[in-house]
């Protein structure tokens, strides 16, 4: 796994940033005092099920909210300037050449109708302000490096497989040398063998490129595979946070054990995948205290009423209070 360097200054932070979107009239808070950094080279994942606020909180740093939503408070700062997330005009000149978006779905973020080359080609024209000619030319230098020869560039994006237009997508994110990728969930929509050859060409570009890697997923095998550090999320915020190797074998927030538990692993000859009980709440009803007590067994009456906040834990941080220093008299309390 590539080191990233944690003595240089983060390319990107997000501090405390929260969104809401606009329904009938009413807000509803989508995420809530997001806060974490990211350095050249780093790769860190965004995890949880639908509806957690990990793609919400990627469209914002990309500056791709819907018209429905907006940052309620909060920043983003790219090598350390705010960046107009909510202005999507002003975040055109960074979009591309500083942060790419590798979307799942790559038949549908793809133009039908043009061929794949022409795609690729036309950020380096835009932004980098290339001609035709030398755009197209790296272009095909773009799909070489992607694994695609060269001359399928002339294919329509239906006449390329599935992985094939995905590698396609990875290019156009690398056309203008964006320092920073955010891939959501980009091989969800990949069968296994497609998918794991999409993650090693991620982690293959992440150290030729010395690219900073956001990766958006609900596959915590995926971020195994390809990520340094890893943010669990849960009803729109943080609820634990450290290095993939800290999270994988010592987990601290019930969540988070009982995501690592529900994915088969042959290493311990478990196969069964394991569903966790019940439904996330949706922003529109989210609980009192804590957002996770009605799948926990080890919620406590503290944990009704208290939304437990981010704690340190040494080398990564966790929101429960199961791991808050509380005193002997609100141990009492909070079982009672
Ligand atoms: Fe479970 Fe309470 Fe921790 Fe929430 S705060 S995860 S309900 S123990």
């Amino acid at each position: 796994m590539i080191k990233p360097n944690q003595s240089t200054a983060p390319l990107l932070e997000v501090r405390a940033l929260s969104v809401d979107y606009g329904l009938k009239g009413v807000s509803f808070r989508a995420i809530e005092d997001m806060s974490f950094a990211l350095r050249a080279g780093e790769a860190v994942a965004l995890v949880g099920e639908s509806g957690s606020g990990k793609t919400t909180t990627a469209m914002s740093i990309a500056g791709l909210l819907p018209p429905n939503a907006r940052v309620s408070s909060g920043e983003v700062r790219y090598r350390g300037r705010r960046l107009p997330i909510d202005d999507d005009a002003a975040m055109r000149p960074h979009r591309w050449s500083e942060i790419s978006v590798v979307f799942q779905g790559a038949m549908n973020a793809l133009n039908p109708v043009h061929r794949v080359v022409k795609q690729i080609a036309e950020p380096c024209m835009l932004k980098l302000g290339m001609t035709r000619e030398k755009a197209n030319g790296l272009a095909r230098e773009l799909l070489e490096l992607v694994g695609i020869p060269a001359d399928r560039g002339s294919a329509f994006p239906h006449e390329l497989s599935g992985g094939m237009r995905q590698r396609v997508m990875i290019a156009m994110a690398l056309a203008c040398r964006p320092p920073i990728i955010i891939g959501d969930e980009p091989t969800t929509a990949l069968d296994v063998i497609t998918q794991a050859q999409i993650l090693t060409l991620l982690g293959k570009l992440r150290s030729q490129l010395n690219l900073a890697l956001i990766l958006i997923t609900h596959d915590l095998s995926v971020v195994a595979e390809t990520c340094d550090r890893a943010m669990i999320m849960y009803a729109g915020r943080i609820v634990e946070e450290g290095t993939v190797a800290d999270i994988f074998s010592e987990p601290k927030h019930p969540y988070t054990k009982l995501l690592i538990e529900s994915i088969p692993n042959p290493a311990t000859g478990k196969k069964i995948l394991r569903p966790i009980p019940g439904d996330p709440p949706t922003i529109l009803n989210r609980p009192s205290g804590c957002a996770f007590r009605s799948r926990c067994s080890f919620a406590m009456h503290v944990c009704t009423t208290d939304d437990p906040r981010l704690d340190p834990t040494g080398r990564g941080q966790v929101a429960c209070h199961l791991h808050r220093s509380l005193t002997q008299e609100q141990k009492v309390a909070a079982h009672a």
